[in-house]
């Protein structure tokens, strides 16, 4: 038997990142608990194990298939998983930053498509098509939309 789980927790207390639950800090502010984190891990360790076929039918039993094939792509590139959602990001977020697209990520992309992307063309709704294991620029069976990530950084200009 599982922990019991309250089935009436409310979205608005959940983690838009990972669904964990939010707590609140000292200052008021929400951050993510992170509760859910070895739950997506024990998914995602799975769903690596398997093939297309399998994949396209455990992504049937998901409400939010996005969402996972999007944590997953992440679990698989950075190599573990973590959140640091907060909402005051929104409130602090400087003037003097910039927003790059994940070089890691798009290393990955390029590696996989055999091109040198141009970075210039991308823009934060630009994606690139996914089958869990590896990119490719038009869509095809077991594939799945992967929006390029955007990361904000510090930037003294
Ligand atoms: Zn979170």
């Amino acid at each position: 038997m599982g922990k019991v789980r309250n089935n009436y927790r409310k979205t608005e207390f959940l983690c838009p990142e990972c669904m964990s639950t939010l707590k609140t800090n000292e200052y008021f502010v929400k951050e993510c608990s992170g509760d859910r984190i070895k739950e997506w891990e024990k998914a995602f360790k799975k769903y690596r194990k398997m093939n297309i076929s399998e994949r396209t039918l455990y992504l049937e039993t998901i409400s939010n298939k996005d969402k996972f094939t999007d944590l997953y792509n992440k679990w698989e590139i950075h190599g573990h998983m973590n959140c640091a959602y907060s909402n005051r990001i929104y409130d602090i977020i400087p003037n003097n930053s910039v927003l790059i697209v994940d070089p890691l990520q798009i290393k990955r992309i390029e590696k996989d498509i055999g091109i040198k992307i141009d970075l210039n063309k991308l823009d934060e709704e630009s994606y690139f098509w996914y089958d869990g294991k590896t990119y490719f620029i038009e869509e095809g069976p077991g594939r799945h939309k992967i929006k390029v990530e955007w990361v904000q950084l510090p930037y003294d200009g």
